[in-house]
């Protein structure tokens, strides 16, 4: 039971009393940021956790049915197990006389019955009678360096994964069509058990472990994957890195996750890119930031700096009178937009630089420097000089 389910309300981030329209407005929100295809801010198993949260609180008798018997007793009655991970609740028979948990019995029809969750992990049904299913997402991280991210880059990674057999379609069995009935369950792919819960005795049913769930077993096997219905693929695979792709994002490789079962499809991987730091950028989003170390007098008398962006130096003109800490803005010198076809800005922060040495010459200018100043109004003089 440690594993118990975050509270419906505490996933959506609104408290017991909240209106159907409050539920409404956090549930759309964590949606937006949560579906897979944002690319940003998607994670698919807060994505799935959300809309569960959502299917029961925006239904006001589901709602209650939660309120009166809370998390604990989803956890006893699933067996503490995942609810996704593909046992089939939609099979619970409550007992005739506990009419009072009709509701309940609908609630987990609709929570693990193939409620439909959208989303690019888990559009197929898990707990299907024996139908094809879908393999599970995965999640690799690549680093790439700073300017790779940047310029974008074709990086080729070795993957090992699981390819369907193409002469049985996945199924192991000769030309895909060589079975024979399950004698354990005879055809129906569901066996029956009965367990004891803090709701009484209930019937369950559940997938057979003969078959899997199929009814039939494999009579004679395909010879040319030998009845595995796959292939174990080892080989390298050229990902392209668009430009302008940040730390965090993900990249999609479609049908390279997990292995189906019964003919269904791969699911996918999930790359994500790691950018290693860079010595003299920053970056936020698709601006960039530099600190520049530059010499006083030419803060003071102003100058043309080559000032370095992620693509190539540039010349900056700054004031006379610049001051260190501050900072100028080189337009369109930031990242390309990753999607899209705009640019960040470069954001360039001026640190102005004390010489530590100077040579009997120097010294003697600065010391002819102060004595041009009039002692007297010489903060005066020199706010003036610097505000022009
Ligand atoms: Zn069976
Ligand atoms: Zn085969």
């Amino acid at each position: 039971m440690a594993q118990s389910k975050r509270d419906y309300y505490e996933v959506l981030g609104i408290d017991k009393s909240a209106s159907q329209d409050d539920i409404k407005k956090a549930y759309r929100s964590l949606a937006k940021k949560y579906h897979p295809d944002n690319k940003e801010t998607g994670d698919a198993e807060k994505f799935k956790e959300a809309t569960e949260a959502y299917s029961v609180l925006s239904d006001d008798s589901k709602r209650k049915t939660y309120d009166q018997f809370g998390a604990a007793a989803f956890d006893q009655t699933a067996g503490g197990q995942n609810p996704f991970a593909g046992s089939g609740f939609d099979g619970f028979n409550f007992n005739s006389d506990s009419g009072d948990f009709g509701n309940l019995n609908d609630l987990f029809r609709q929570m693990f019955g193939g409620a439909g969750f959208g989303g690019s992990s888990s559009s197929y049904s898990r707990n299907s009678r024996g139908g094809a299913n879908r393999g599970e997402d995965t999640l690799m991280r690549i680093r790439i360096n700073f300017m790779d991210a940047i310029n974008g880059k074709t990086v080729s990674i070795p993957l090992t994964y699981d390819e369907k057999c193409t002469d049985c379609n996945g199924t192991g069995a000769k030309n895909g069509t060589e079975f024979e009935t399950c004698s354990t369950c005879g055809g129906h792919g569901r066996v029956i058990s009965q367990q004891r819960t803090i709701f009484g005795i209930m019937q369950q049913e559940t997938v057979c472990p003969e078959c899997g769930g199929t009814g039939k077993k494999i009579k004679t096997k395909c010879p040319t994957c030998n009845g595995a219905g796959y292939f174990h693929v080892k080989k390298n695979v050229d990902v392209t890195i668009p430009a302008g792709i940040n730390d965090g994002q993900q990249i999609r490789l479609q049908g390279k996750g997990e292995r189906g079962s019964n003919g269904g499809p791969n699911g996918d991987l999930y790359i994500e890119i790691v950018v290693q730091n860079n010595t003299s950028f920053v970056r936020k989003s698709n601006d960039i930031y530099i600190d520049m170390d530059v010499d006083f007098v030419s803060c003071c008398l102003g100058d043309e700096l080559t000032v370095p962006t992620v693509y190539g130096d540039v010349e900056l003109k700054i004031p006379a009178g610049t001051q260190s800490g501050q900072t100028f803005r080189l337009k369109n010198k930031g990242v390309k937009d990753v999607r899209g076809s705009t640019y960040g800005d470069e954001y360039i922060k001026i640190n102005v630089k004390i010489p530590t040495y100077i040579n009997e010459k120097q010294k003697k200018a600065l010391e002819d420097y102060k004595a041009a100043s009039d002692k007297d109004s010489f903060k005066d003089k020199f706010k003036r000089a610097f505000k022009k």
